[in-house]
């Protein structure tokens, strides 16, 4: 094993213990019964088994679960109806509860979710003609805290469930209408998938990594990891691991293009400074021409929109496949930044494009429902701020 591998291990595991402290409720009901949702197939055909039953089961549940998309067992057709009753008394088939649901006159939708302990998330849908992309949240806030970002500020944090990450993607394909599962990847409405929401993914590494198996499961909703894009904020050992065992398209929050600009607003960088950061994407599985690493670079006025550092950004991208988005920063009440100046954008993104580099500007969608990038922090938090 290589010495990376190793070093991983440990800090994995660190990064696990780490992480329990903030593990969600456990995926039973008051009333005993359990949520299949989220359990691995393995996991279904042992459940199975204790009640008596074959663990072919397991398949046909799965099916129904992920393929058409349904939430109770007596839609089950193909499972006798004495078993139905059976499976509705010990398990639940559930979905986020929706607080609000609002969408954008750009067409952007917002939920708020929530789940049996109160908390909750946002996640948002960003609609790109017949297609889009579903951003996902991963924690109930952030244990980090960039300063430019709204979710940072908050204050309670836990990890989501494998159930609770799956279930946004299964509440935004009911919200759309889009089950059973469309045959092949053309034509959905629910094409993509960004890890981009509320929280830093690798910071609950083991979750996401189980929700997005089952996501791009070929018998259930079979969306490929190339249409999976994770974004972190740099947890350096940790990025290996999502390169290694889930191999989606990585996107990287770089901000920054010196260490001490990058400590202050990224304070993540203290412990995996800029070279570390970017010789883990160097290595990143997969990182070829054709699947470049995203690095996201939010515009803050004054503060890293200089054309010395978007030639310093082209200087430290050199060797990598790389893409830039970047993303005027979308303000927050409160926020201590502004956002770029246009002239400013479009200056850092020629210098860019001088040097070969794809750099979309982020178009900001539904700002109006404080949908944007950086905007999202569930509104009981807000309320109780205000
Ligand atoms: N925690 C992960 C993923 C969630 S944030 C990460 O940091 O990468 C998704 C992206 O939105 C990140 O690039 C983040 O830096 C950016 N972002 C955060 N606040 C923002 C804001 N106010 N305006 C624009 N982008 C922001
Ligand atoms: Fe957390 Fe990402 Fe926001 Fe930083 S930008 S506070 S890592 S959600």
């Amino acid at each position: 094993m290589a010495p990376e591998a190793l070093l991983n291990a440990e800090e994995r595991e660190r990064i696990r213990a780490k992480s329990a402290l903030f593990d969600p409720p456990a995926a039973r009901l008051a009333d005993g019964r359990r949520e299949l949702v989220g359990m691995r197939r393995e996991e279904i055909a042992a459940e199975m088994l204790a009640i008596g039953e074959k663990p072919f089961r397991a398949k046909q549940l799965w099916h129904w679960i992920y393929h058409q998309g349904v939430t109770d067992f007596a839609a089950m057709n193909t499972i006798a109806k004495p078993l139905q009753a059976k499976l509705s008394e010990q398990f639940v088939i559930g979905r986020p509860g929706v607080t609000t649901e609002q969408t954008s006159s750009d067409g952007t939708r917002k939920w708020l979710f929530n789940f049996r302990d109160q908390q909750q998330v946002e996640t948002v849908y960003i609609p790109d003609h017949d297609r889009g992309a579903l951003c996902i949240s991963t924690q109930v806030g952030c244990t980090l805290s960039c300063t430019f970002c709204h979710t940072g500020t908050q204050k309670l944090v836990r990890n989501l469930s494998v159930a609770e990450i799956v279930g946004q993607f299964m509440a935004a394909r009911d919200s759309h209408g889009e089950w059973p599962t469309p045959k092949g990847e053309e034509g959905r409405r629910l094409s993509n998938i960004v890890v981009m929401g509320m929280g830093e993914p690798l910071y609950n590494y083991e979750n996401i990594a189980a929700a997005l198996t089952i996501i791009m499961d070929h018998e259930g909703i079979a969306l490929s990891r190339r249409r999976i894009t994770l974004s972190t904020s740099g947890v350096v050992p940790m990025m290996d691991l999502c390169g290694q065992e889930l191999g989606v398209n990585l996107a990287v929050s770089l901000h920054a293009t010196n260490d001490a600009l990058r400590n202050e607003i990224v304070p993540l960088n203290r412990k995996y400074p800029i070279t570390e950061l970017l010789a883990a994407c160097r290595r990143y599985p997969g990182a070829s021409n054709a699947r470049r690493i995203t690095f996201e670079y939010v515009m803050l006025r004054g503060v890293n929109d200089s054309i010395a550092e978007a030639h310093e950004l082209v200087r430290l991208l050199a060797d990598i496949p790389a893409k830039v988005n970047l993303i005027p920063f979308n303000p927050w009440p409160g926020s201590p930044y502004k956002t770029s100046t246009p002239e400013a954008v479009r200056a850092f993104a020629e210098v860019l494009n001088d040097a070969g580099y794809s750099s979309p500007i982020r178009r900001p969608r539904g700002r109006d429902i404080l949908a944007a990038c950086g905007q999202l922090k569930t509104a009981t938090e807000r309320a109780k701020r205000a």
